[in-house]
């Protein structure tokens, strides 16, 4: 199982396992306990959540297009 979590510092979306502890945010660098993250949503695999991750992201981004 894997979630996808906020960061609590920058906010940006990460995918962690499951069985991690604690996970280092690759946007700001921040070290957060998987308890303090919040997590967005779960996921079955590693594609199933980077496809997440995308949809998630997506609203974001074209907002920025003009
Ligand atoms: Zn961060």
């Amino acid at each position: 199982m894997y979630l996808i979590i906020a960061c609590p510092r920058c906010g940006n979306y990460s995918v962690v396992r499951d069985t991690a502890k604690t996970h280092q945010c690759p946007y700001c660098g921040y070290v957060m306990r998987i308890e303090e993250a919040s997590i967005i949503a779960r996921a079955k695999n590693g594609k199933e959540a980077r496809e997440l991750i995308l949809k998630l992201k997506t609203p974001r981004e074209l907002r920025k297009r003009p």
